[in-house]
């Protein structure tokens, strides 16, 4: 598709989504199909970390849709990279079911953390704010604490943070690029959970954000890929060796969403306008998509899931 096939069509879709957004606010459509609309996004450019501020259509984060309906009534919750994108989603679901909600991210991304704040607080929800890098390991080892702090405790964790760059060759993967993406997506998940247990009790739940890159590996994502494998299966054997605290540890499985991720490095440019094209349903999901999997597996509803990793990617088939 030309530059400016991508941007009519873009126009277009800008058009639709602007029809969808008045409906929002009562109840969105209920065929998957067009439920939410499907985007042709033009090509664009962010520095990494992207900003839901900044992205080309914006994303849906369920701000004028998701409904709640107290599955999470008192619940505390700590989300990793909840300022945009599907943690930003699923900040919003949790505030509306009713959970306190602290969000880790970026210093760099403190104008997206500061619109989801005001959405949590619009809901009577207590917010913290925990900007930090996590490839750094003492921000991880006290990033439990301080969401405790600001909380009064801590029932839920959702490890969401991710770093994806794509690479078509390895020989231009870099040594940096390689520890910091396995830093920031597996690493920190294992220093981040050792530090919450002391403050995780019988009824708490662990959801880790995993990715569909770990069935089929795209040949771009070698090194983000390969976390993603290794998230599944640290989710499947902590959650054995946690089960009998009664914890519970999960993984959700997206793909592809359209979040700030794609545009800053994620995706190569060209890309962008066919993104999540080829998915069965024939266009890319959006964040308020994945929120409600998250609020599943939060719920002590979910009490006898565990170990599981839930896809959520509109419909390709994974093992
Ligand atoms: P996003 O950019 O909105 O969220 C990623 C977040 O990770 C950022 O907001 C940032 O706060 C955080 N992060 C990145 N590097 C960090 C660092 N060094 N320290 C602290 N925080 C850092 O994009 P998203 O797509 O919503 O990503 C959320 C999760 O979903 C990621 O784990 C990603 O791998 C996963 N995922 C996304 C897709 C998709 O299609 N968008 C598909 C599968 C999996
Ligand atoms: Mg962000």
């Amino acid at each position: 598709m030309s530059d400016s096939d991508a941007r009519d069509a873009h126009a277009r879709d800008a058009h639709a989504q602007d029809a969808h957004e008045t409906t929002t606010d009562q109840l969105v459509g209920q065929d998957p199909v067009d439920r939410y609309p499907s985007i042709t996004p033009p090509e664009q450019d962010q520095p990494e970390p992207g900003l839901d501020a900044k992205l080309l259509p914006k994303a849906d984060i369920g701000e004028h849709s998701y409904r709640g309906t107290g599955r999470l009534e008192g619940r505390r919750a700590l989300i990793t990279g909840g300022d945009s994108g599907i943690g930003a989603a699923v900040a919003v679901a949790f505030a509306r079911e009713g959970a306190d909600v602290a969000i880790a991210y970026l210093p760099a991304e403190q104008e997206d953390a500061e619109h989801v704040r005001d959405i949590i607080e619009k809901e009577g929800r207590t917010a913290v704010l925990l900007p930090g890098d996590l490839s750094d390991r003492a921000e991880c080892e006290a990033l439990p604490g301080k969401a405790v702090e600001g909380l009064g405790g801590l029932d839920i964790l959702v490890n969401n943070a991710g770093k994806q760059i794509s690479i078509d060759s390895l020989e231009d993967l870099t040594d940096e690029q390689l520890t910091t993406t396995f830093d920031v997506n597996i690493i920190a998940m294992f220093r981040i959970v050792k530090a919450a247990l002391p403050h995780l009790s019988a009824g708490a739940s662990i959801i880790n954000t995993t990715s569909v890159q770990a069935y089929d590996p795209s040949p771009n994502l070698l090194d983000y890929a390969s976390t993603k494998a290794a998230i599944n299966t640290f989710s499947k054997g902590l959650a054995q060796q946690l089960a009998p605290k009664g914890i519970r540890v999960n993984a959700v499985a997206p793909g592809p969403i359209w979040t700030p991720l794609q545009v800053s490095g994620g995706q190569p440019k060209e890309a962008l306008p066919e993104f999540g094209k080829d998915s069965p349903l024939g266009r890319a999901g959006q964040p308020t998509e994945l929120a409600p999997a998250y609020v599943f597996l939060a719920s002590h509803e979910s009490s006898f899931v565990l170990g599981d990793t839930l896809v959520v990617n509109g419909g390709t088939p994974m093992p």
